[in-house]
């Protein structure tokens, strides 16, 4: 009779064994997947930074397996530059193309470096394109001189 007694004391012994390992391998897992998680990310940064890198000292010259990409990359950031002067004229500025101050649009001169503000006139609310020219040119300047 004890010997049946033993058999199940030893049977629920080797479960509880076996429960602890399984919360440990668990635990285990649990952390393995967070460090993980910790390398995937680290490698998205890089690769944000290699394509980075990558555009600003190769997009003259792109490997023809990712001249897309770079031409993409290239074309998104003339359009943030676009919206960014309407949104800048919508406030009735220009950017000072020499210095890249703010400038109120009715003004003829920045006022932080003095370039002379050679802009379109003012543009309608609804008007599409909005491309403000800022001339650093003074007007004495003979024309030969300025190509
Ligand atoms: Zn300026």
């Amino acid at each position: 009779m004890s010997d049946i007694f033993d058999k199940i004391g030893q049977t629920f012994s080797d479960i509880g064994e076996s429960v602890s390992e399984k919360s440990k391998y668990v635990a285990e897992a649990t952390k393995l997947n967070a460090k993980i998680l910790q390398e995937k990310s680290s490698i998205g940064s890089n690769y944000s930074e290699i394509g980075r890198y990558y555009v600003e000292h190769y997009a003259d010259n792109p490997d023809p397996g990712i001249s897309d990409k770079v031409a993409a990359v290239i074309r998104s950031k003339e359009q943030i530059v676009e919206m960014e002067a309407k949104i800048l004229a919508l406030k009735g500025y220009i950017k000072c193309t020499v210095c890249g101050a703010n400038v109120p649009f009715d003004d003829k001169f920045c006022g932080k470096c003095g370039a002379v503000l050679d802009k379109p006139a003012p543009p309608a609310p609804d008007e599409e394109e909005i491309t403000p020219n800022v001339s650093v040119v003074p007007d004495d300047v003979p024309d030969d001189i300025i190509e």
